[in-house]
């Protein structure tokens, strides 16, 4: 997802506010909804789409983390709070409440942007990149791998964690660094989960060919896929 085109619903009932975000988003070519009462978000979201949401907390009608937490419960679109009460940024983070990044009142609308679109960027679905010098060609219609030949079918995660490792080929990915890449909401992840899927990748590539080496650990930093090693 790129900030061009990206649908961006702005929840916001100061108008003044959200009149600024949607001019500023809009000139970075998003295309912007405007709700000012938090009792009209998740019906909205129930019948439309949108890429991301930027959600004040104070409104009329519903508290923005509980509207937060509901959007969790079915969507994991990007969520990004704003807050005008600095003492709430604590809260926002101890409550789990799935959003993505926060922004404290007074913003400058240009940070609102840059934010905006390094959500919309980390969410960005990774270029089908084909590794056939390595050995490994990735069949994305099938969610398979294709190792020297031998045919591997993969989870749909394992196949986004093996095209991140290609794609990034001899560079070391940290733990952090794949979660990041994998998923949007990072609530449901660890470390041990990044290392768990990189285990399972691993099994099924040496099962499909035990001469390849293909993902390698680098203690203490992360992973690197390098099929020279
Ligand atoms: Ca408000």
């Amino acid at each position: 997802m790129t900030a061009l085109n990206a649908k961006v619903l702005i929840v916001e009932d100061e108008e003044k506010i959200a009149v600024l975000l949607q001019d500023y988003l809009q000139h970075a070519g998003m295309d912007c909804v405007c709700l000012a009462n938090g009792m009209e978000v998740v019906p909205w979201l129930n019948a439309n789409q949108t890429d991301l949401i930027i959600l004040d907390l104070m409104l009329p009608g519903r508290d923005g983390l509980v509207i937060c937490q509901e959007i969790r419960s079915f969507s994991s679109v990007p969520i990004i709070i704003l807050t005008a009460r600095v003492d709430m940024v604590d809260r926002i983070c101890g409550l789990n409440s799935g959003a993505d990044d926060y922004i404290c009142k007074p913003f400058a609308p240009e940070e609102v942007v840059a934010r905006a679109k390094a959500v919309l960027r980390r969410v960005e679905p990774i270029a089908v990149v084909p590794s056939p010098e390595s050995g490994v060609v990735l069949d994305p219609d099938r969610i398979m791998a294709y190792v020297n030949g031998h045919s591997v079918a993969l989870t749909m995660v394992e196949f986004n964690l093996l095209q991140l490792l290609i794609t990034s080929q001899g560079r070391i990915l940290s733990r952090s660094q794949i979660m990041e890449q994998l998923y949007d909401d990072r609530r449901t992840v660890n470390d041990r989960t990044i290392d768990c899927h990189i285990k399972k990748l691993r099994k099924k590539l040496d099962d499909a060919d035990p001469t390849a080496n293909f993902v390698h650990s680098v203690y203490g930093v992360g992973y690197r896929f390098d099929p020279t090693l």
